[in-house]
């Protein structure tokens, strides 16, 4: 018999359940990728995920045509494509792991439903959490909205299973006339300026997402717990993207590293890096049961804050990275030239446009989505509302970072500003943290101006904040 393994945010063949299980029970699979952005509402993928996914399709296919078949992609419905190849292929069911977005939850099960109705088969699984959002519960039985309580929990889960070999596949052999079959060029998912060019240094794939766990491993995890904070680093496993569209699972991760620990005396401690990646857990976990917070703030307390009215001009030169303040810009040029930004410059960039320029979050949250190549709803959402102080555990609002002094604590001799803001590349001393305290180096060096007095708008913005906790 002849199964569809519809892959989606899981673009990979080895530990994916959904292909495991249709390899166990039919004889042949015929693998789908359908381009359906108008499906995914928020969650579909901006001008950077484009490009990545344009790159992961292709690595698949790769993989797919190494083993004698191909991935079958088709633009438009899912439902239509989906019924088109069963007719085509004489296929019974439908394989597929599970994704937790408010929109694809929807869209799933409607397909599931259609196509049951026409004596499909249709079965998913879990192929990108350790456990799931519905299996986590409080000993009230309702969802957790603190971190470390859920993480107590979520930790046990680690080790459920092993993860699992590509299986031996007998795949539907290559076919240029399956229904809607498109080739991956015509999707059209490269942008058209030539913006992306910084974004070689990617692998995309599931080949590039094990070199980069072999790299983190090797140079990176033994000094994580500091090193996750330096920008100018490599301190991180620069794996987001990969996780984002499911070219390695965290259960795959985990093993690896655990064995890694094992086999070498004095192996690194995964245990840091595994509890940061439970945030993308509970990232996934809060919008799957908090589905509206993709736009409304997780707190409503938080809908009677004042936001400054929408400053366009401000919000071009926070997206220029020309700011005036040098961390910031360094990391808004970051992301424009590679798609990614260090985790402590992202709080840094968000807390200034939330806090110092009074920005809605949603504003820097539409601008991330567009740009980053790991962008996440999920985790996106969260980490803007959690900046912001509307989110789930977030930081307490009276904590607003001081742009400079984080400057100095996490890159004190300024190499990363260097990096990215080549007009302060000779800054001396301090000046490349705080430019203006120098008014004729600030001029000769051609940076600009601070958009915001980061004092008065500090006092600013916990003004309004005090208002809201007064509000009625
Ligand atoms: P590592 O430190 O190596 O962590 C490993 C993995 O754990 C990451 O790949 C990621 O999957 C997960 N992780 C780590 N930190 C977090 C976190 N704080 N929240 C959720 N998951 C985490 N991450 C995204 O993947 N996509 C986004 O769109 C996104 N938007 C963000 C927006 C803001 C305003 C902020 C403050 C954070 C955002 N993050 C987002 C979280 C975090 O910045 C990135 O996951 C991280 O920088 C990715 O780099 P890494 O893979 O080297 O991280």
């Amino acid at each position: 018999s002849t199964a569809i393994v519809w892959f989606r945010r899981d673009l990979r063949l080895a530990d994916h359940p959904a292909l495991h299980a249709a390899a166990a029970a039919h004889d042949r699979i015929v693998a789908l990728y359908v381009h359906a952005p108008e499906e995914e509402g928020q969650g579909a993928p901006g001008a950077a995920g484009r490009w990545w996914l344009h790159h992961s399709l292709a690595a698949l296919d790769a993989s797919l045509r190494a083993r004698g078949g191909q991935l079958t992609v088709v633009a438009g419905s899912s439902l239509d494509a989906l019924r088109a190849l069963i007719a085509a292929t004489g296929a019974e069911a439908v394989y597929l792991n599970r994704i937790y977005e408010p929109h694809l939850v929807r869209r799933d099960a409607k397909v599931r439903k259609a196509l049951e109705a026409e004596g499909i088969a249709v079965q998913s699984f879990n192929g990108s959490l350790w456990s799931e959002p519905d299996a986590i519960v409080t000993k009230q039985g309702g969802p957790y909205k603190v971190f470390t309580p859920f993480w107590r929990v979520l930790r046990t889960h680690v080790e459920d299973r092993a993860p699992w070999e590509v299986p031996r596949l007998s795949l539907y052999p290559v076919s240029d006339d399956l229904p809607g079959l498109v080739p991956i060029d015509s999707l059209a998912l490269l942008p058209t300026l030539d913006w992306a060019k910084g974004f070689a240094e990617w692998t995309p794939g599931e080949r590039g997402a094990r070199g980069m766990l072999e790299l983190f491993a090797d140079d990176a995890l033994a000094h994580y717990t500091e090193g996750r904070d330096l920008p100018a680093r490599h301190g991180t496993s620069r794996l987001s993207p990969h996780l984002h569209w499911g070219e390695i699972s965290p259960i795959q991760i985990a093993a690896f590293l655990r064995e890694r620990a094992a086999k070498r005396r004095n192996g690194a401690d995964p245990e840091p890096f595994l509890r940061q990646l439970g945030w993308r857990e509970f990232s996934q976990y809060l919008l799957y049961h908090f589905p509206t917070t993709t736009r409304k703030n997780f707190n409503p307390a938080f809908d009677a804050f004042r936001w400054a009215r929408r400053d366009a001009h401000a919000l071009r030169r926070w997206k220029e990275g020309r700011t005036g303040i040098p961390i910031v810009d360094a990391g808004m040029r970051e992301l424009w030239a590679t798609g990614w930004m260090h985790n402590r410059v992202r709080m840094l960039v968000a807390s200034l446009l939330t806090k110092n320029l009074r920005q809605h979050w949603t504003l820097g949250e539409r601008w991330f989505r567009d740009t980053l190549v790991d962008a996440d709803l999920a985790n996106n959402v969260m980490g803007w509302q959690w900046v912001a102080g509307s989110g789930a555990d977030a930081a307490p609002y009276f904590r607003i970072f001081n742009p400079v002094s984080q400057s100095e604590k996490f890159d004190p001799d300024g190499a990363y500003i260097r990096r990215w803001v080549p007009e302060l590349a000779d800054a001396p001393g301090r000046l490349v943290h705080a430019p203006w305290e120098d008014p004729a180096f600030l001029k000769a060096s051609g940076y600009p101006l601070p958009l915001v007095d980061l004092k008065t708008s500090r006092e600013a913005a916990l003004t309004a904040y005090r208002n809201l906790r007064h509000a009625p």
